[in-house]
């Protein structure tokens, strides 16, 4: 069994970043610590093991990082759900609020096939409001949502009862 609290330890709290008064959760001295790495994303595939997962799909940017990693374990594929205007094939869009302001998402139109199981992946869920963009997206296109994984979770921030019904699994808790 995975060891969590080591696990949690690999990530380095950033005080201010990016601007005052936030504690941002930095993944990356997780990410080159092999051990963790590995034993981080085995935790997560563990977790979707016992389903006939076909897709992983990834949010830009962090999301690319653990989505494809656990695409491979789970022997599924992986579809990216980017920023404005990357994708070069017709698109589905979605539009939704931040703190000051909006922000896009967008996945290929023909991403998904309707029926297909699909895993959600980005690297931390904090107010869920990009998550619950992306589920969006992927109703849209008739995808059948298997779960939504992360990495991290900022309980404090009560992203995940934004998501009744769903299966939300995250690694590694902060309150
Ligand atoms: P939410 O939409 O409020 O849940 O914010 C989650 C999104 O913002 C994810 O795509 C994260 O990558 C990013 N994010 C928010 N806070 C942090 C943090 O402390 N560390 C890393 N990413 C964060």
């Amino acid at each position: 069994p995975v060891d969590v609290d080591s696990l949690k330890a690999l990530v380095r709290t950033v005080p201010d970043f990016p601007k005052p008064g936030i504690l941002f959760y930095d993944i990356t001295t997780l990410l080159k610590d092999k051990t963790g790495f590995a034993q981080l994303i085995d935790a997560m595939a563990a977790h979707y093991l016992s389903q006939k997962i076909d897709l992983v799909l990834g949010i830009e940017a962090r999301g690319f990082i653990f989505g494809p990693a656990l695409a491979y374990r789970l022997n599924a594929g992986f579809v990216p759900v980017r920023k404005p205007r990357k994708l070069p094939a017709p698109v589905a869009r979605v539009t939704y609020d931040l703190e000051y302001g909006t922000d896009t998402l967008e996945i290929h139109l023909d991403a998904i096939q309707s029926g297909q199981k699909v895993v959600l992946v980005d690297d931390l869920l904090a107010t869920g409001g990009t998550m619950e963009a992306t589920v969006k997206l992927v109703k849209q296109l008739g995808g059948e949502i298997a779960g939504l994984g992360f990495a991290v979770e900022l309980d404090f921030l009560k992203g995940r009862d934004r998501f009744p019904g769903y299966d939300v699994f995250s690694l590694l808790h902060y309150d």
